[in-house]
């Protein structure tokens, strides 16, 4: 049961209620937006861009990494092969062997911690 009291006390506060309004807030809950690294900086593979191709190539074994080791989208990964082939038949890049001098280049995965398990 509301007093009188109480329900004069609402009406005289009502500005201070105003202010005190839920603000506005951008959901906090929304997923980034889910981008491989070729898309997220925008880079096409192109076959000249061989220090590019060659991070996408094992050191060991000069094969090309799959997706679920590379993170790459379906798109970028397609391209990537497609480059690296191209590359390779234009002899800018060796088929079983990566160029010493991009050994040493930042690797941008782990291929020993790939990001999803092996699809088969
Ligand atoms: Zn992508």
């Amino acid at each position: 049961m509301i007093s009188k009291s109480s329900v004069e006390n609402s009406t005289e506060s009502n500005v201070a209620i105003e202010d005190d309004m839920p603000v506005q807030l951008e959901n906090p809950y929304v997923r980034e937006k889910q981008q491989c690294i070729l898309c997220k900086l925008n880079i096409e593979p192109d076959y000249k861009n061989v220090r590019l191709l060659s991070q996408f190539q094992s050191r060991y074994t000069g094969r090309i990494y799959e997706k679920h080791i590379t993170g790459l989208c379906e798109y970028k990964q397609k391209r990537v092969q497609e480059e690296i082939t191209k590359a390779q038949c234009a002899g800018l890049m060796g088929f079983m062997s990566k160029k010493p001098e991009y050994v040493k280049d930042p690797q941008l995965f782990d291929p020993n911690h790939p990001f999803k398990p092996h699809p088969f």
